[in-house]
């Protein structure tokens, strides 16, 4: 079949020439007997143009292709939507005032000498060419392939293959290895439920689809593989609520004789030329690092949105020790915290009504209340000003600039976090303030390494068990478990993680101290983890790693809603795949050669 060029390519350049194209056809308008057919293909569209009786149709054969076209004189309605068509044309300018400066192809046309259909199609069950979403999420998923035909998908799946590309062209040059890991694997301890695949050789027996290849890149490093990437898929059967899917993508690395810097720097530099080349951003490097200690005193969160800075967060526990202020005074007394949100150059915007309604906001969230406080020229305006001593005011007006408004509330952190985003996100609103980036990147370390879980009795990881302690906090291990840093690092963008890794345990002695302490018996560990134990025995290099999510990444390059918006067949939030009808039952005599024997009442396919 003849295609000698792409639809959403051609250009004035190409006036003069005869060109194959071949696509769908997407609209059809009749100009009274001229009839102008919108030809789409996953470049773009061009549009073809039939001036009566001209073009010589040969028609596939079907009986459903309509007898018009087959005379060559294709009338409106007859070329339906969708068809799948081939055609000769020569490329024309626009006649004056019918150019389309909105369209990439719109300076020229091109007019049909010869039309091929190659395959009818049913009238779609909603508009493929409509730019924004006609139909409900259901019936795109159910659709999918014609759902991905729409210019936004399409585009989608572009950015994620241009995305994906630079990442490998990246990691190449600075000599990383693509390896892949198996996907029928042994339960990996990243804290979700597996996946299980039964195994007929061995009825009774499960392999696990990996949450992540963390063991195997592990074991790559042992093996002398030095730096390893792959772009790997991750299985967790976690409940859906979030935006979350049972499969997803991740860019996995691993490297070793390398220490945090190492390993953050490489990162950084990866998503500057991977951004730039597939979405035309190249986010300023180094990136913002905060220690977890830092982040949580001023956002009581490990993942603010750090795109408004003027937006600062302060503990005011110092300023009003010893106030005369009851609600602080008693606040203090029960041990809340004391925090303050400033909202930069707000006054003007600051009506009682709107200071009311953030009022109402934060005790709709669960706050007790909160203090505002406007800032003027030489004067502090507050219900609870007559309250505050001069050195409180004085300390309060330091701590912002005229202009501003002030909000304070004593609540624990998370309510206060909460709060305060919430009546961040509202002031934004009000004030249209733009952000001081589209993109704020910020690498937070130094968390926790383990947290206690008083339910059960002992201390767990806070990532992931393989994650190595700060050398200076090893001490700790037999006295103060609580305060031992980890050498976990967490990337987040605009207040969203976009992954995270560690430099790890290469010593066996550390890591079998860490699964005691996370309360496994020997006999349980060895069990779970004997065989990466004993590869650490063979002489382990110290290494580290780090994986992305890809889909987040896209997702938010793009705008989307969702992480569904840019994988090609997702799964529902009850992790069913709309068009093929995954997960079903199964034939009984499959389950017999499993051994295994299921209650089908409850299964239902998703039709
Ligand atoms: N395995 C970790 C994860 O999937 C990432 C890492 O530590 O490399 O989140």
């Amino acid at each position: 079949m003849k295609r000698t060029h792409n639809c959403g390519g051609l250009r004035a350049s190409h006036i003069g020439q005869t060109v194959h194209l071949a696509g769908w056809v997407q609209t059809v308008r009749d100009h009274g007997g001229v009839l102008f057919v919108d030809l789409r293909d996953r470049s773009g569209i061009a549009q073809i143009v039939f001036r009566g009786g001209k073009a010589t149709a040969q028609a596939s054969g079907r009986s459903s292709v309509p007898e018009a076209l087959r005379s060559g004189t294709a009338q409106a309605g007859q070329l339906g939507l969708e068809y799948v068509i081939s055609i000769e044309g020569l490329v024309q300018a626009r006649p004056q005032g019918t150019k389309n400066p909105d369209m990439a192809t719109g300076d020229i046309e091109v007019e049909i000498s010869r039309l091929e259909i190659l395959n009818a199609a049913q009238p779609p069950p909603f508009p493929v060419a409509s730019k924004g979403i006609e139909a409900s999420e259901e019936i795109r998923l159910k659709y999918r392939y014609l759902d991905l035909r729409r210019q936004n998908m399409t585009r989608a799946m572009k950015a994620r293959h241009d995305f994906l590309q630079a990442v490998r062209t990246f990691f190449d040059r600075e000599g990383f290895w693509e390896i892949e890991t198996p996907i029928l694997a042994k339960s990996t301890p990243e804290g979700a439920r597996d996946f299980l695949v039964p195994c007929r050789q061995a009825p009774g027996s499960f392999y696990a689809l990996p949450q992540s290849p963390q063991i195997f890149k592990q074991m790559l490093m042992v093996s002398g593989m030095e730096k390893y990437y792959q772009i790997a898929r991750c299985f967790r059967d976690e409940d859906l609520r979030a935006d979350r899917q049972p499969e997803f993508t991740q860019i996995d690395v691993e490297m070793s004789f390398a220490g945090q810097q190492d390993v953050i720097g490489l990162m950084e530099r990866m998503l500057a030329e991977s951004l730039e080349k597939a979405f035309g951003v190249r986010p300023g490097i180094p990136f913002k690092r905060l220690s977890y200690e830092q982040i949580m005193e001023r956002y009581q969160s490990d993942k603010p949105d750090l795109r408004w800075p003027g937006y600062e967060r302060r503990r005011l526990d110092d300023i009003f020790r010893g106030t005369g202020f009851k609600v602080f005074a008693e606040a203090l007394a029960g041990g809340k915290p004391i925090y303050s949100l400033t909202v930069p150059q707000a006054l003007a915007a600051a009506s009682r009504s709107r200071l009311d309604e953030s009022v109402a906001l934060v005790m709709s969230l669960g706050a007790k209340g909160l203090v505002w406080l406007k800032l003027s020229d030489g004067a502090m305006e507050s219900p609870a000003a007559k309250f505050f001593s001069d050195a409180e005011k004085q300390a309060l007006a330091a701590s912002a600039a005229k202009g501003d408004v002030l909000f304070i509330c004593a609540e624990e952190a998370p309510l206060a976090e909460k709060a305060l985003t919430a009546l961040q996100k509202r002031w934004i609103e009000i004030t249209s303030q733009p952000p001081a980036a589209d993109y704020v990147f910020c690498w937070v370390f130094g968390f926790p390494l383990l947290e206690y879980k008083p339910e059960e009795k002992r201390w767990d990881a806070t990532h992931n068990p393989f994650t190595a302690p700060v050398q200076e906090d090893m001490a700790l291990l037999d006295t103060d478990p609580a305060k031992i840093r980890s050498q976990q690092y967490d990337l987040i963008m605009n207040g969203v993680e976009l992954g995270g890794g560690s430099i790890r345990n290469h010593q066996r002695s550390v890591q079998e101290k860490l699964f005691s302490l996370m309360g496994y018996s020997k006999e349980i560990y060895l069990d779970r983890f004997g065989w990466m134990l004993e590869a650490l025995d063979y002489g382990a290099p110290p290494h580290g790693g780090i994986a992305f999510g890809v889909d987040r990444i896209i997702a938010m390059m793009l705008g989307a809603d969702s992480i569904r918006e840019v994988i090609a067949f997702p799964k529902t939030q009850k992790g069913t795949c709309l068009f093929s009808g995954a997960p079903t039952p199964v034939e009984a005599k499959q389950l017999k050669e499993l051994g295994i024997k299921a209650d089908q009442k409850g299964a239902q396919g998703a039709g």
